[in-house]
């Protein structure tokens, strides 16, 4: 199997990447802009596989696009380029809209002219994997209710606009093009290789460098927690097994309070990272609530149980297993994230957001 990754060399993606090199034979090549979220140090572990290309463009170029389809020959497409955190969506909204909508326009376009000339064994085996998230659904109010697969679409922030609006053109070339399309929407994502900006990340970074952690606003928001490589897994399943046109919730099961994922980062460290920086007594005295994201969520849940009951999918870690991973990860390769924080992986220094 041939398959295109788009956005391979960020957080998700790279996690896609390897799981494909390492754990079947399929032949990926990706396409990257190399944004300040992409990094070719998170591909360095298979990037000397013969069967990995990287093709560092953007995806909302078409002539590219069409050249890249025509040499690659893919069989599949998955679909991870994006503009992805809600807090940079709020500050500048342009990048989200011309890569999250115009890019999804662009590669279904490219996909869609490759798939019509396919023969028409090539054409019914063709999927177009589109891997968005659940915050398209908006935020739920109870305590019990959950994100279904039919779950009306009320996107908050330009992020979650954005990508609900990529959904529905995804579906529409279905509907109207018969170009076999699957979405899948997931919860919160954690592991190892996760940009510095996000919660999980630049707690234990802020933390072991002696610095506050800030917590938005009460810090109560719920997020349902999935680990990274449970989340490449089920995308590899649906992508072999889900019929074109359907739609998979993915979720770990997992929700917490953001202050209460912030809490069980700071026990971690204190077992896994004793010798704290000068003048730190406990982390979690570092901890610090600040102003409240405008429109932020309060809760996020899915209800996996169709990936689970069709397709035999589940996550493998919990939340203690896999938190616990992830923080063992950051301790190991401090060399990844420090490249970040002083801007070296791209030659250039970050102002780095809270979250
Ligand atoms: P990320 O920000 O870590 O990575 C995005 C990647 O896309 C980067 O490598 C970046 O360089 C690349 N990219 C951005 N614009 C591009 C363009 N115009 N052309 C080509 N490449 C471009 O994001 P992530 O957290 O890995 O998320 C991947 C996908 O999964 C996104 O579509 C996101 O909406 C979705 N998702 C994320 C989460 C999460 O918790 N992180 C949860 C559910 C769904």
């Amino acid at each position: 199997m041939k398959i295109i990754v788009t956005g391979g060399a960020g957080f998700i993606g790279s996690a896609v990447v390897r799981y494909l090199i390492r754990q079947t034979n399929a032949e990926v090549a990706v396409i990257d802009k190399l944004t300040y979220a992409g990094n070719l140090a998170s591909l360095a572990e298979v990037s000397g596989s013969d069967r990995y290309h990287f093709f560092h463009q953007d995806i909302c170029d078409g002539a590219v696009l069409e050249k890249i389809f025509n040499d690659f020959q893919p069989d599949a497409v998955m679909h991870l380029a994006a503009e992805s955190h809600v807090d940079r969506s709020i500050d500048g909204p342009a990048a989200f809209i011309e890569t999250n909508i115009v890019g999804t326009w662009t590669l279904l376009e490219a996909a869609k002219a490759w798939w019509q000339q396919l023969d028409s064994s090539r054409r019914e085996a063709f999927r177009f994997h589109h891997i968005s998230t659940d915050e398209v659904y908006g935020d739920l109010e109870g305590t019990q209710d959950l994100f279904r697969e039919d779950t009306p679409y009320a996107p908050s922030s330009p992020y979650s606009a954005s990508k609900a609006a990529s959904d529905h053109l995804v579906r529409a070339w279905m509907r109207t093009y018969g170009l076999p399309i699957i979405v899948t929407n997931c919860s919160n994502n954690y592991g190892p290789y996760h940009f510095p900006e996000k919660l999980i990340p630049l707690t234990i970074i802020n933390a072991l460098a002696g610095r506050e952690l800030p917590v938005y606003g009460n810090g109560q928001q719920v997020r349902d927690w999935l680990y990274v490589e449970d989340h490449a897994r089920a995308l590899w399943q649906v992508i072999t097994q889900g019929q074109p046109g359907e739609t998979w919730n993915i979720g770990g099961h997992n929700e917490r309070q953001n202050i209460e994922v912030v809490r069980t980062l700071c026990a971690l460290l204190e077992e896994l990272a004793p010798n704290k920086p000068a003048g730190v007594d406990r982390y979690q005295d570092l901890i610090r609530f600040v102003d409240d994201r405008p429109g932020h969520d309060l809760r996020y849940a899915i209800d996996a149980a169709k990936i689970e009951r069709e397709l035999g999918w589940r996550p493998q870690e919990t939340f203690e297993s896999g938190m616990r991973k992830t923080v063992a990860w950051y301790l190991a390769n401090p060399l990844w994230w420090q490249q970040i924080m002083d801007g070296s992986y791209r030659g250039e220094r970050l102002g780095l957001g809270r979250k």
